[in-house]
């Protein structure tokens, strides 16, 4: 995904942190210059860069640092909660009107995905049950109306349309009132992008959220356009009061810099981001898990939700705390599997743990149905107490697996390193970041 250059970098610059115990202030310098450069090649924009780094030097001379038994990981949560900041701070949630249907206005570039993000966020909608009415709004791109209405059909979710002789501020007019008189609570609006920002297409922005005062305008870019897409971003605020963005395409490898800076260049909050070309590859952006996969430390809980859409928050966050105590066993390994299919493509989930950057040998790992099934036969061929202590799997108990699941022994023996390593990496980042933050770090 987006960000592993970076990941990688700064996992370098503090792993060197940590191999050195007390820290001079030269230390911190010479690590901050590092973080400096990754986050510059990783395309972040050059002011906010400056900015972060003053802001996290401030922090990281003081006290706390310095003073502290384990000063590295207190620079890196010092970084953690500054890029927390930088990139918004909390969830920025989808406005909800209070007098339905809310309205949405999708804008922006042609090809940032502007048609494939209104159809994941009805989707998005539909699973939290609401009644989303999706309106086709671009009359230019050919073939444009035609595709929201095949992802419609799709997701399940009613598409109006005009066809393309109309005008879009009658397309939009006419499927607000549609929306109202079916009952929808959502409305979202595609509108037509164009190559570039020109006066023709913003004057016909403008006319429609004059037409039907949209209670959100959301900016479609692409991630993959680097500090274009904050360029971009900042051009339509200026013309029309956008309340927040979409970035599409982070599944890619861009190098995520665009994703870092939008917030900071121009005060807008990231609401969602693309994930892939599917209609469920759409996640509610939160800075704080950002940060968190950013900086290597996973994102157990988009993992985890996603696992288990529809099982309440409370048990997300049991699954959370036990992966992070290492409580984890072979049943909620196997538990979690069965969700796994659910997931979406491997690399993805990948991204979301701890330390996966790291797992060479895991990239590899394919989750086909054939494979899962191997694995669970594992697992099944396990005591009770096997389960629940994955360390009392001597050699002669592993033989024993292999015949009862009918893998090799080398099969179970990887398996079983893999899951090791897995409850090993989620162990380190667990004494590394207790429950509020890094030890020997106040506040
Ligand atoms: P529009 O012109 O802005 O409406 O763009 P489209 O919605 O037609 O998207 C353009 C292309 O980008 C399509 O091929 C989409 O499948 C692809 N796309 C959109 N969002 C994402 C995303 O989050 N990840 C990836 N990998 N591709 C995406």
């Amino acid at each position: 995904m987006a960000f592993e250059g970076l990941a990688g970098r700064l996992q370098n610059v503090f792993s060197k942190l940590r191999g050195k115990g007390k820290l001079t202030e030269d230390d911190v310098n010479e690590a901050l210059r590092e973080v400096r450069l990754a986050l510059l090649e990783a395309d972040v924009n050059f002011k906010v860069v400056k900015e972060f780094i003053a802001k996290v030097k401030e922090r990281a001379i003081g006290q706390e640092v310095l003073q502290s038994f384990t000063p590295a990981m207190v620079v890196v949560d010092i970084v953690n909660k500054e890029l927390t900041e930088l990139m918004g701070g909390t969830q920025s949630k989808l406005a909800r009107s209070n007098r339905p249907p809310t309205v949405i206005m999708m804008v922006g570039l042609q090809g940032a995905g502007k048609t494939t993000a209104s159809g994941k966020l009805a989707k998005m909608l539909l699973q939290q049950n609401h009644r989303p009415l999706l309106a086709a709004g671009d009359i230019y791109r050919p073939a444009a109306i035609k595709q929201l209405q095949v992802l419609g059909e799709q997701i399940k979710a009613p598409v109006f349309s005009m066809g393309d002789q109309i005008s879009p501020v009658e397309i939009a007019k006419n499927a607000l009132q549609h929306a109202k008189d079916n009952g929808n609570d959502y409305l979202i609006v595609d509108t037509a992008g164009r190559l570039h920002i020109d006066e023709a297409l913003m004057d016909e922005l403008k006319q429609i959220v004059e037409a039907i005062k949209p209670d959100e305008i959301l900016l479609v870019v692409d991630a993959m356009t680097g500090q274009e897409a904050v360029n971009v971003a900042e051009s339509f605020h200026k013309l029309l009061e956008l309340t927040g963005v979409v970035m599409t395409k982070l599944d890619s490898d861009t190098r995520g810099g665009a994703a870092i800076s939008v917030k900071a260049v121009t005060g807008l909050p990231i609401k969602f981001a693309g994930v892939g070309e599917k209609m469920d590859a759409l996640e509610p952006f939160h800075p704080d898990r950002m940060a968190s996969r950013i900086l290597g430390m996973g994102d157990m809980l988009t993992l985890i939700e996603k696992a288990q859409a529809g099982i309440d928050a409370d048990k997300a966050k049991e699954m959370e705390r036990k992966m992070r105590t290492a409580e984890f066993t072979f049943d909620d390994f196997l538990d979690q599997m069965e969700q796994v299919k659910k997931l979406g493509p491997l690399d993805q989930i990948l991204d979301m743990l701890p330390g996966a950057g790291k797992m060479k040998g895991m990239k590899d790992i394919k989750v086909d149905d054939k494979q899962m099934a191997r694995v669970a036969a594992i697992v099944k061929s396990m005591t009770k107490e096997e389960r629940q202590n994955p360390d009392m799997l001597s050699p002669s108990r592993r033989k024993r697996l292999a015949a009862g699941s009918g893998n090799s022994i080398q099969d179970v023996n990887r398996f079983i390193k893999q899951f090791d390593d897995m409850r090993k990496m989620m162990k380190q980042f667990s004494s590394m970041m207790g429950p509020k933050g890094p030890k020997g770090m106040k506040g």
